[in-house]
């Protein structure tokens, strides 16, 4: 049973990369249209922002939400998702600097 009092409220962010990448077209409109015709679309999105096709890579799994920027023994970086936030602008996503609750603020 949930309690309506303390659960936390819904994720309205997307829930598939391609919900994402059409959420992200009504932000940046004509930008879609822009690269519909690239065959590879990454690379389109990472030359259109100037960031590297890594972090569109990271951006669109993560579907926009911000991702715990620890690192996890082996040197990876920690997958877990922090807060509720999506964001479409991957230049500011690539910037964001949260922790998860195993990782504690920093
Ligand atoms: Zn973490």
């Amino acid at each position: 049973m949930v309690n309506r009092k303390t659960a936390p409220p819904p994720y309205r962010g997307v829930q598939t990369p391609d919900e994402f990448i059409t959420q992200m077209g009504n932000v940046w409109i004509g930008l879609i249209e822009k690269i519909a015709s690239d065959p590879d679309q990454n690379s389109a999105l990472a030359g259109y922002f100037g960031v590297e096709p890594e972090v569109i890579d990271s951006w669109i799994e993560a579907r926009g939400r911000t991702r715990c920027s620890a690192s996890v023994p082996g040197g990876r970086r920690c997958a877990n998702l922090v807060g509720l936030k999506v964001e479409y602008d991957p230049r500011v996503w690539a910037e964001e600097r949260l922790r998860c609750t195993a990782h504690g603020p920093g």
